[in-house]
């Protein structure tokens, strides 16, 4: 079953939740709203199992329009935030209560149980109840009462965001096997973006209620369409360079004159010839695609290292000579002082360019 979406919007009072989103979840797809706190992306799941009216715009699940079905006609499952286990029911239990009333024998109810419980890694807290449990444990109960049932469509809101870090990594993996085992459409919403980048087909990108791009997690990590995606996917986040371009010369090489009175010359996309000389633009350059070296480069940026960050197998290291900060992460066994003055070579074809009205330069 597909959902849509067309023209969904939610305003609460004079704010604007939710601004006239278009989007489509293709049957047995996986799709991540992902985005900072307080865009949209509760509000946006909540309008589609029929918890929030949209106060304008369409809701289709399989093409009908459900705007004006109660959430129990939907037959969507949504597993909260803030899920509500009953206390006084076993894990067990817990799982099977959605199953009573569906005509199944014990047999049935209880293999479905096992199923999603050997899933889960519940085995071993079966017998408990709630109150017994960890905060991810509770998570997980939660997490496997809303796929037992084996609804039309999935809608999650943060369901690994009470899990430690350790089993958070596991489960990411697991869920997405268990997802696409199920070949329902799924609404995933997290903040995190690893979370996204692992779990997800596709990825939709939320700001301030609008759908800044949606892409698969390759096409939003290497072609981000506009500056907020660019800053805001990928850990540690893209260099945002100010610069003016001063020349387009054979070869796709553009030069720039970066604030602080240096230039730069870097292998662009094509598009960037349709930009004037003159142009104000933003170079995006991640910083596993930069280079620190000693000697002079011609056509790269020179600075200081202020501080050096090891982080394990690489380093982050953090250049501002006053005017920019720049982040490099090299392998850990570059030799780098603090105070350094050292030189950043841009890798061939990875720089970004943002016009004035922050969307991507490509053809
Ligand atoms: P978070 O990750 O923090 O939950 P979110 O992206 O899910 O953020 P929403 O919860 O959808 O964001 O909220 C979007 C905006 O709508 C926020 O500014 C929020 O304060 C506002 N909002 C949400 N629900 C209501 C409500 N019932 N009444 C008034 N404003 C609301």
């Amino acid at each position: 079953m597909t959902i849509a979406l067309r023209k969904l919007t939610k305003r609460f009072g004079s704010l604007t939740a939710v601004d006239a989103i278009d989007l489509e979840i293709g049957d047995g797809e996986v799709l991540c709203l992902l985005g900072p706190s307080g865009c949209g992306k509760t509000t946006t799941l909540r309008m589609i199992a029929g918890l929030e009216w949209a106060s304008s715009g369409d809701v289709l699940l399989a093409g009908k329009r459900v705007n004006d079905l109660a959430p129990r006609d939907r037959n969507v499952a949504m597993s909260f935030q803030f899920y509500a286990l009953y206390p006084s029911l076993t894990v067990a239990e817990n799982l099977a209560y959605p199953l009573y009333g569906e005509g199944l024998g014990a047999a049935q109810i209880r293999a479905k149980v096992e199923q999603v419980a050997r899933v889960l890694q519940l085995e071993s807290i079966m017998g408990r109840k709630p109150g017994e449990l960890a905060e991810g444990e509770k998570q997980r109960v939660a997490v496997g009462r809303s796929i037992i049932r084996e609804p039309n469509c999935f809608l999650f809101d943060e369901p690994l965001s009470r899990l430690d870090v350790q089993l958070r990594e596991e489960m990411r993996g697991e869920i997405k096997e268990v997802l696409q085992g199920l070949r329902r459409a799924t609404v995933i919403v997290t903040h995190d973006q690893l979370e996204a980048l692992t779990m997800a087909d596709r990825i939709a990108v939320m700001r301030a209620g609008v759908i800044e791009q949606v892409a698969t997690p390759h096409d939003i990590f290497q072609k981000p369409e506009n500056l907020f995606v660019a800053g805001f996917i990928g850990t540690p986040a893209m260099n945002l360079i100010p610069a003016e371009l001063t020349a387009f010369d054979a070869g796709n090489i553009a030069r720039f004159a970066v604030e602080g009175g240096q230039t730069l010359a870097v292998e662009v996309d094509p598009a960037v010839a349709r930009l004037r000389s003159g142009a104000k633009v933003t170079l995006g350059v991640r910083p596993r695609n930069l280079e620190v070296v000693h000697e002079d480069v011609p056509d790269g940026l020179s600075s200081v290292i202020d501080i050096i960050e090891p982080m394990g197998a690489e380093t982050l290291a953090h250049l501002n000579d006053g005017r920019h900060d720049i982040r490099v992460v090299t392998d850990w066994r570059t030799p780098l002082e603090e105070r350094d003055r050292v030189h950043v070579r841009f890798l061939p074809g990875s720089v970004h360019v943002f016009d004035a009205d922050e969307k991507v330069v490509r053809a």
